[in-house]
């Protein structure tokens, strides 16, 4: 990566990092994927019972990899029989694995959901939070950061689990009302009030979508 862009996310990142302070949550940046991998486990205990959502930058660090593999409970939502009791232990976790569809530059970030199992995590339930943010995430403001959502994040998720929305044939936003809408919750988090549940991994690279 070049020095110049290097320089210019470590200095964005500071910046989301005080946001996140100020809100009552934990920053920290990794100048890459390995680094973010480091921090994730230093912040998750062994023994430590994990659940996720569909977290794509957890995988593409390796964090779930390693999670499985290590001395931890991982909650395997995905090769569970009782999807539904799988879903619900989610809620009792120690830890629970997000990335985040946008940030902005001061700390606020927005989730959007069609099942609403990943946003109400956030919210409320597992003991911790830990989001794998790439600082391609970071916009401006809200408003920014909402139209990243809905114009990136969406129409590729909406390919990806090849849903018909009209995101998914032209690539933006057309605000459906598509019974396989993926819109169906948003999430803004801009404040905790709980001290060290949420903390956010800002990673130099470009994860997720
Ligand atoms: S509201 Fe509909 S068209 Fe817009 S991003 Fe969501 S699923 Fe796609």
């Amino acid at each position: 990566m070049d020095a110049n862009i290097i320089k210019r996310n470590e200095l964005l990142a500071q910046k989301v990092i005080k946001g996140l302070e100020s809100r009552n949550m934990s920053g920290y940046y990794a100048s890459n994927k390995e680094e973010a991998l480091k921090k994730a486990l230093e912040l998750i205990p062994e023994g430590s019972s994990i659940s996720m959502g569909g977290a794509m930058s957890a995988h593409e660090i390796g964090l779930v990899e390693a999670l499985k593999e290590g001395e931890y409970h991982f909650i395997d939502r995905d090769a569970a029989t009782d999807k539904r009791a799988a879903m619900l232990s989610t809620y009792d976790a120690d830890y629970f694995l997000s990335s985040a569809n946008a940030i902005t530059e001061d700390g606020v970030m927005i989730n959007i959901d069609g099942n609403a199992n990943r946003v109400s995590a956030i919210a409320q339930g597992p003991k911790h939070v830990i989001f794998i943010v790439g600082m391609n995430k970071v916009c401006p403001d809200v408003d920014s950061a909402i139209k990243r959502a809905r114009n990136v994040a969406a129409p590729i998720n909406a390919q990806r689990f090849g849903l018909s929305t009209p995101c998914a044939k032209t690539g933006s936003c057309m605000d459906c009302k598509s019974p396989d809408t993926i819109c169906c919750q948003f999430l803004m988090t801009r404040y905790s009030r709980h001290e060290g549940r949420i903390h956010v991994i800002l990673v130099n690279d470009n994860l997720g979508f």
